[in-house]
């Protein structure tokens, strides 16, 4: 891990309360796919973020925060954000990066701003020509929570991936899954065994997930998530 100086070059609005930031690092860093970073806020006050961009889009780093009005925690890393032409960051961190080794189906999944880390993992996979079979399944309270589901569709396009969106409070013309992203992954895969298995998102979707999912036949090693460093 490592303490560096990156200019913000923007942060936009990505819809609502999500920000779509991008740093430029002093020079170039090099991380694992589905790592984090953490902006230094005081020495005593660090504040991790997923990193969105893969390891190969080295000339920038590139994070989704989700800043809405009840959450002054990520409202005044925008706000810093926006009145600094510089920031420090350090990185990497985290053990729920991509596995190279495994070659086993990958599933994703994520609820709200965890999309950044399938993202960086997802656009690892795609630059580095790697053939393998990812199902990506993204939980949001409506559509709007996933705020890019269109790169999402994009991604269908590869063949390589499947993308299933799940929302919490679907709009009556919506056909696709309803209910909470890791109901969605048991109803889809009876047994899990065979899975690489990468999660992001709320602490709370994180636990259910590995309690239902390891009841579901997957081994506790094919389970990837930051979230359980903490809880
Ligand atoms: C290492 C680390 C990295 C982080 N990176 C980021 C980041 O890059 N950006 C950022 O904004 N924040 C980040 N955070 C903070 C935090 O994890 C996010 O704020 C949180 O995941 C965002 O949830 P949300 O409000 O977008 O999801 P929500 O809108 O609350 O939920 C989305 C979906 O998740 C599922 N879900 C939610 N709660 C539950 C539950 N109780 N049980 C079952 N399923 C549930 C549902 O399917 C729901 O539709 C990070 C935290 C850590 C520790």
């Amino acid at each position: 891990m490592k303490r560096i100086s990156c200019k913000v070059a923007s942060v936009s609005p990505i819809l609502d309360d999500i920000f779509n930031v991008e740093l430029q690092p002093q020079e170039s860093q090099s991380f694992v796919a589905g790592q984090y970073l953490q902006i230094v806020m005081a020495e005593d006050d660090k504040r991790p973020f997923s990193l969105a961009s893969s390891p190969e889009q080295d000339d920038v780093l590139e994070l989704h925060i989700g800043a809405p009005e009840g959450n002054p925690y990520a409202r005044q890393v925008i706000d810093k954000l926006k009145k600094s032409g510089e920031i420090e960051v350090e990185m990497p961190f985290g053990n729920a990066g991509f596995d190279e080794t495994s070659q086993r189906p990958i599933l994703i999944m994520v609820g709200g701003t965890g999309f950044s880390y399938a993202k960086s993992i997802i656009e690892h996979i795609v630059d580095t020509e790697q053939d393998r079979e990812i199902y990506l399944y993204w939980g949001g309270r409506n559509l709007g929570g996933l705020y890019l589901h269109e790169l999402a569709y994009q991604w269908e396009e590869l063949d390589q991936v499947k993308f299933v969106p799940v929302l919490e409070q679907a709009m009556p013309q919506w056909t696709g899954k309803k209910g909470l992203v890791h109901e969605a992954v048991l109803e889809d895969f009876a047994d899990m065994s065979g899975l690489e298995v990468y999660i992001a998102g709320r602490f709370e979707m994180a636990d259910v997930a590995r309690t239902a999912f390891t009841k579901q036949g997957l081994p506790i090693e094919q389970l990837h998530g930051d979230a359980y460093e903490f809880i």
